[in-house]
């Protein structure tokens, strides 16, 4: 039997139409690209993005058409992913950070017709335009005084296009299954893969991240998103902050440490979002000038493993909780928050910090199991590690214009590359990637671990782990670190710090020390690229 309820489409449209009708005064904060902070609200921004729409039509822009955007976060950029997801096109975030040859390929497989561009991008879309074959024109996104004087073809000013249309538009109804947006995989291995986003799956996700036990947001929040626009739809935040009526505040191109806090405290910010790097800066500049945040109260970090030592100096010295999550493009990206349970209230402070560093429990409407390398089940014991699998509603059932592959199992499940443990209350904690364990006399050295110890020795910037060739054992641990320049931290002394926080066959057998690290486009570790500077290394 049927049930007899409306058949209303979960559209993205409705979230902004949602802030229009009711958090129309809530504001918007961006520092823009141009230098000054820009300050509005959401029913402007409604306006202009139904302004926008009309312009994009008025450009040839179809329902289904990709439109790309090369852009930081900031007011325009929102305006531009409710016009084009509003309207039935799809937003094409794409990571600037990546190599150009990438940024190309990536816009010539999603066949972007249009770009909308930061101008910082400029420079970097004149060195690639020659190859992009689809694209029809570029709006910079900015006003007729700042554009650039530049040769890209069809240029236009992103103000004078919104300017010249008609704020008059009816957002369509059409089936929520309908893409929305899409987002390439940084691609650390072969080329970037795209995740095609829907209505459908982006709505739900906001509904189950703004939950009390997930990322708890409501209309007394002002919401920073430091997570790029172009990672992940900065976690999915610009959604779900019109949805619960969360202030909104956009940091821009600048994301040190001293424009992030002096941000925070302009726009009365609660809660923020981004990766640990982000925050390392933001606690070094806040440390050094003795700074106190006046409204923050909160903070979700997610995109690598959250150093205990990280949330606990926002706690101690901050009073600010860090709150771990876990998740990634195929997820859209929220998967899992690690929040204490009611009944672990009376846990001593150490313990509730074992809880706090895992990955967490999955929100409502995702699935999680881990399975040995045959894919047999495993133990939720919080011992047994295994690659992580994951399904629901947000997860990406096949990649854009890619034949399916193993991601993608007959059972409904995908394979996300990590492996993990789950515990009995479901808590997961991921001890690796896949292809990033350290395996030593069969079983498995979690990278992640050692990292983490070693980051918690006050001496130690950052630090990497990886397997190298041993003859007796397959492979064995380096640890390649940054350290203080100031400090005399040492190889043995080091080691030393990992006694009795690590199983000694952990131990790392020799440690190397460097002024840097490779990164991903996305501040990840890029161990691929270490592997290959260490190729060559032998233990001692
Ligand atoms: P990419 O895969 O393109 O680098 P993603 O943002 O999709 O970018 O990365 C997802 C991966 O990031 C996850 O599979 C996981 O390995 C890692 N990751 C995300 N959140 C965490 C976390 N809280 N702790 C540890 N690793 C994490």
């Amino acid at each position: 039997m049927r049930g007899l309820m409306m058949d209303k489409p979960l559209l993205i449209s409705s979230l902004i139409q949602h802030a229009e009708d009711y958090h129309g005064a809530t504001e918007i904060v961006s520092r823009t690209v141009e230098g000054p902070i820009h300050t509005y609200t959401y029913a402007e921004a409604a306006k202009r993005a139904r302004q926008l729409v009309n312009a994009l039509v008025s450009l040839g822009v179809r329902p289904g058409d990709r439109i790309g955007t090369l852009a930081w976060n900031g007011y325009r950029h929102f305006e531009t992913y409710y016009a084009v997801s509003g309207m039935g096109a799809v937003c094409h975030t794409i990571n600037p950070r990546l190599f150009p040859p990438q940024i190309s390929y990536i816009i010539n497989h999603a066949e972007d017709t249009y770009l909308f561009v930061d101008l910082t991008f400029i420079p970097l879309l004149e060195g690639i335009r020659e190859s992009l074959a689809k694209v029809k024109g570029v709006v910079v996104l900015t006003d007729r005084d700042h554009m650039p004087p530049s040769k890209l073809p069809n240029l236009l000013c992103y103000e004078d296009l919104v300017h010249g249309h008609s704020d008059r538009y009816e957002w369509p109804e059409f089936d929520e299954w309908t893409a929305s947006s899409l987002c390439y995989t940084s691609g650390t291995t072969g080329n970037p893969k795209g995740v095609l986003y829907c209505h459908r799956s982006t709505v739900l996700h906001s509904f189950s991240i703004s939950m009390p036990d997930a990322l708890s947001l409501s209309s007394r929040d002002t919401v920073m998103p430091v997570v790029p626009m172009f990672h992940v739809n900065a976690w999915g935040l610009p959604y779900a902050a019109p949805m619960t009526g969360a202030k909104l505040v956009f940091p821009g191109a600048k994301m040190d440490g001293a424009s992030l806090y002096e941000l925070m405290e302009l726009g009365g910010v609660t809660v923020s979002a981004g990766v640990p790097t982000i925050w390392a800066g933001l606690i070094r500049h806040m440390q050094d000038n003795g700074k106190r945040f006046s409204t923050l109260n909160r903070t979700i970090v997610g995109g690598s493993a959250a150093p205990r030592a990280m949330i606990e100096t926002f706690q101690d010295e901050f009073g600010v909780e860090l709150v771990h999550a876990w998740g990634m493009t195929e997820t859209s990206p929220i998967g899992a928050v690690s929040r204490l349970m009611p009944r672990m209230d009376g846990l001593s402070d150490d313990e509730k910090m074992v809880v706090r560093a895992k990955q967490g429990r999955p929100i409502y409407g995702v699935r999680m199991t881990i399975a040995d390398d045959e894919g047999k089940p495993l133990p939720r014991d919080g011992v047994a590690f295994g690659h992580l699998k994951v399904s629901g509603p947000w997860v990406c059932a096949q990649y854009y214009n890619e034949p399916p592959g193993p991601a993608h199992d007959d059972e409904g499940w995908f394979s996300t590359g990590d492996v993990a443990t789950i515990d009995a209350d479901g808590y997961m904690q991921i001890t690796d990637r896949s292809k990033d364990v350290i395996k030593s006399g069969g079983e498995w050295i979690s990278s992640i671990e050692l990292e983490n110890t070693a980051v918690a020795h006050p001496d130690v910037i950052e630090a990497a782990a990886i397997g190298i060739a041993h003859p007796k054992w397959d492979e064995r641990p380096l640890l390649v670190v940054v350290r203080r320049p100031e400090s005399g931290l040492d190889r043995e002394a080091l080691l030393a710090f990992f006694e009795g926080r690590i199983a000694k066959w952990w131990l790392p057998d020799d440690v190397v020390f460097v002024d840097e690290l490779p990164h991903t486009a996305t501040g990840k570790l890029l161990k691929t690229k270490l592997r290959e500077q260490f190729r060559d290394y032998r233990f001692p």
